[in-house]
């Protein structure tokens, strides 16, 4: 007798909740501040070599990213053998609870954090432990240590604070954590420090970077991740063998040549971020200094409220004027809290304009 999909599928995979990612709305004249992206276009170079790659297209992409991947070891000082490219640094993620985590595995992660981590945690066949920040989402430096972790995830900078981690702190953690300690720094290109000095001193650190953040190609899916050669080896074992197509790395690899392009988006972030951590300060939110290209700040009405029923009313009336932020209300932690990706100096002052309608109680 034919067995039902629901007693075929893995017990794991019918149980998990799928990861929500952020709304992509249809139609022009948004604002869009919720899903942490560039707001300015590639520049020509990039658009110039994906259309060179187009009259190749019947021919499978090079399996091991090997240009990309030469030229990102060479950037950050280390072996080729020390780089793996994914279909966005999602693909790299997943590969890691394959291998190192899920069944029979600890799991770990901080929270709030990235969604995706109990995602590809589940669909390895594991559980993951979720340890808490405190209240001032500092570093639960004491409880990640206190615990045995196979695998620990770890976003510095933090989303969706922003906030980085003392270079100090994450050493110790190195050091004390059993297991792999990953580092996903999707944002870092925004923040002050990297962690990649860890590399040379752990092999048991393994960073994971991005180009839809700083490069602005999320549309492109390209990531890649840097560890000593023995992880690198097991993922390379198990990804598909053409994980990353062939536009997408003429695209990464030219974004690459264009770096000063980059670095003055990055510096143009960077001033529009502090003007407007600025102006949210006198508007008396409450913010922390994110090294990141968006805020994490919790909201004050003009009567001075605070709280989860503040901010989920200022992100309908943001959505409303078609400025669309990120809002987890799920956890009392972020739920008095928005999350606001830095789009354009136009989009922000916009931005600001409206919270000032608003906190005059329009
Ligand atoms: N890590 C973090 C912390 C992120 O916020 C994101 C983007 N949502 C990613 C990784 C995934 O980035 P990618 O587009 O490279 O898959």
């Amino acid at each position: 007798m034919k067995k039902r999909i629901e007693q075929l599928v893995h017990e794991n995979i019918r149980q998990m909740q799928p990861y929500v990612p952020g709304l992509q709305p249809q139609g022009s004249g948004w604002i869009k501040l919720n899903t942490n992206e560039l707001p300015y276009p590639p520049p020509p170079a990039v658009g110039a070599a994906i259309s060179a790659e187009m009259e190749r297209l019947a021919r499978y992409p090079n399996p091991t990213s090997a240009l990309l991947r030469e030229e990102l070891a060479r950037i950050h000082g280390v072996e080729v053998g020390n780089v793996i490219i994914g279909n966005g640094s999602d693909d790299l993620l997943n590969l890691l609870a394959r291998a190192f985590g899920g069944e029979d595995r600890i799991t770990s992660e901080t929270f709030p954090s990235y969604s995706l981590y109990p995602v590809v945690t589940a669909i390895a066949g594991g559980a993951i432990e979720s340890i808490p920040f405190g209240g001032d989402f500092s570093l639960p430096l004491e409880d990640l240590l206190a615990r045995p972790s196979d695998l620990l995830f770890l976003t510095c900078p933090n989303a969706p604070t922003g906030v980085r981690f003392p270079m100090e702190d994450l050493r110790l953690l190195a050091e004390g954590v059993e297991g792999l300690l990953v580092i996903d720094e999707a944002y870092v290109e925004f923040a002050q420090a990297s962690a990649l000095p860890l590399l040379q001193e752990f092999e048991n650190v393994v960073l994971t970077r991005t180009f839809s953040k700083a490069y602005g190609l999320a549309g492109l899916r390209v990531g890649y991740a840097m560890a000593a050669s023995p992880v690198i080896d097991v993922l390379d074992r198990i990804r598909d063998s053409y994980n990353v197509n062939r536009l997408s790395q003429a695209g990464a690899l030219a974004a690459l040549a264009s770096q000063p392009v980059y670095d003055d988006y990055v510096r143009q972030i960077q001033e529009i971020r502090q003007k407007v951590h600025d102006f949210l300060v006198t508007s008396k939110w409450d913010i922390y200094p994110s090294e990141a290209n968006f805020l994490f700040a919790e909201p004050v009405s003009a009567a001075g409220e605070r709280g989860p029923e503040i901010a989920s009313t200022l992100f309908e009336w943001l959505k409303e004027r078609k400025i669309l932020v990120r809002y987890f209300p799920k956890h009392p932690l972020t739920a008095s809290r928005l999350r606001i990706s830095i789009g354009s100096s136009s989009e922000m002052e916009r931005f600001m304009e409206e919270i000032t309608k608003w906190q005059k109680g329009a």
